[in-house]
């Protein structure tokens, strides 16, 4: 079974992480967590 990473907070800083770590290890499985109703809101 492959490894889980999960990450809190949808920001750029989550999404940055979720998306290098991905990159480094595709057979990871990403959970983001975010409290709001919306992820990043920086362009
Ligand atoms: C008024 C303003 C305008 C800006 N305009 C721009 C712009 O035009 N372009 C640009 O590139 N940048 C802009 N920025 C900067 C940009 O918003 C930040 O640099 C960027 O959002 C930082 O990302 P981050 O992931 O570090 O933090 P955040 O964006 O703050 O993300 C953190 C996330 O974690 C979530 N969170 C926190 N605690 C928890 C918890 N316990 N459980 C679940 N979720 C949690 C929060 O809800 C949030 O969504 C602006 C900032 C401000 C304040």
């Amino acid at each position: 079974m492959g490894k889980n990473l999960v990450i809190v907070g949808g920001g750029a800083g989550g999404g940055s992480t979720a998306a290098e770590a991905k990159r480094n290890d595709p057979s990871l499985r990403i959970t983001m967590v975010e409290q709001g109703k919306f992820v990043a809101v920086a362009a």
